[in-house]
């Protein structure tokens, strides 16, 4: 091979010198977060699964851990050594139990969780951090999730023998009937604890308070789903845990319109500007940005600041800001405005503008057709 393997006890990030029960606790604990439930699309954590697997198939077995301690990676094969022919699964399922009797037993996962987050246009320009505080099935502590006291394995359930049903026979007219039905026991599963830990009753899990910090990347949008891995309900029994959900819903912003990436602002300028043109500050997202207004500019003209809109989830660069020009028509004017328009008038005579009858080529006019179909 290649790679260089590491060491098995970096691996399991645990001293040399420490006991089976840490050994099994600190695999228990990242075999958790690697699980290939929780991480169904990456490879890296599948890999590192099946790194900390090896590890504890020999670190957890006394003859194969002193074996190791003596040669390490390269020593002479030992007993069962150097081959790691037994399934993954197999390990999966002595830890999150089932393997027991001839019924294998589906590892069940602890449920998903949803949570609704609100964020502004500001955070969905940069992404943002949520702080979010639930009530959820959390793994036990004293027991880290096992359930049992000491962290001793599971056994078969006493009430169905195993078998997560249990049978009725009734003696009726038409003859002898059987009925079969979920063990309440153990609710199906066919195992229960040895040596039950006294906080959780041997569940593993336990209804606590936790604060969770998410991160919402940059570009969501009302309606988004975002997946964050492993933080659902914890499973029972050290099963892996369920996934969060958050459902994204961006706030309405006082200026900006939004569609996907793209942003949109109306923008008033005075009625000598849209004639004579003008250099003018526009707002957007992260501050102010200088845009040049032509002479001759028309109220409901689009123009365009490159690279002001939004990022998008799937990367990719920013789209733009949409600036739609609104040409205000003073109301209040100052004795010296009026004499200004007054003069402005009689330049420009009694006559409607000359393409008053015909369509303007304006947004507003591309709208209204639109609008009704043109
Ligand atoms: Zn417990
Ligand atoms: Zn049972």
């Amino acid at each position: 091979m290649a790679t260089e393997k590491r060491d098995y006890y970096e691996v399991l990030g645990v001293d040399r010198a420490a006991t089976k029960e840490q050994v099994k606790r600190a695999y228990r604990q990242l075999a958790r977060r690697y699980h290939p439930d929780v991480n169904p699309d990456d490879p890296q954590a599948e890999e590192r699964f099946k790194e900390l697997a090896e590890a504890y198939s020999v670190l957890s077995d006394d003859q194969k851990r002193a074996h190791y301690d003596r040669f390490g990676h390269d020593g002479p094969p030992a007993m069962g050594m150097g081959d790691f022919g037994f399934g993954i699964e197999d390990l999966i399922q002595s830890f999150f139990g089932g393997g027991f009797g001839a019924r294998s037993r589906q590892v069940q996962r602890g449920a998903d969780l949803r949570a609704d987050v609100r964020v502004t246009l500001e955070e969905v320009l940069t992404g943002c951090e949520k702080e979010l505080s639930s009530r959820k099935l959390d793994y036990c502590d004293d027991c880290d999730g096992s359930g049992s006291r000491g962290g001793q394995d599971l056994g078969p359930c006493r009430t169905c023998g195993g078998a997560g049903q249990v049978g009725r026979t009734q003696n009726t007219l038409f003859g002898t009937f059987s009925s079969f039905s979920t063990c309440p026991a153990c609710q199906g599963e066919g195992v229960e604890v040895k040596d039950p830990c006294p906080t959780c009753q041997g569940r593993g899990r336990l209804m606590q308070e936790s604060v969770l910090t998410v991160n919402i990347p940059p570009g969501v949008d009302t309606g988004t789903r975002v997946r964050v891995a492993g933080q659902g309900e914890a499973g029972a029994r050290g099963a892996p845990p369920g996934d969060l959900y958050l459902y994204i819903t961006v706030a309405d912003h006082d200026v900006f319109y939004r569609d996907g990436s793209e942003l949109g602002i109306e923008v008033p300028i005075t009625f000598s500007q849209a004639a004579l043109g003008a250099d003018i500050e526009v707002p957007t997202l992260e501050g102010k940005h200088k845009l040049t207004v032509p002479p001759g500019t028309q109220s409901g003209t689009r123009l365009r600041i490159r690279g002001q809109g939004l990022p998008s989830l799937r990367g990719g660069g920013r789209g733009d800001l949409h600036v739609f020009i609104n040409v205000r028509t003073p109301t209040r004017l100052s004795a010296r405005q009026r004499e200004l328009l007054q003069e402005l008038a009689a330049e420009d005579g009694d006559t409607a503008p000359e393409d008053a009858q015909k369509k303007p080529d304006s947004l507003l006019a591309r709208a209204w057709q639109k609008l009704v179909g043109e």
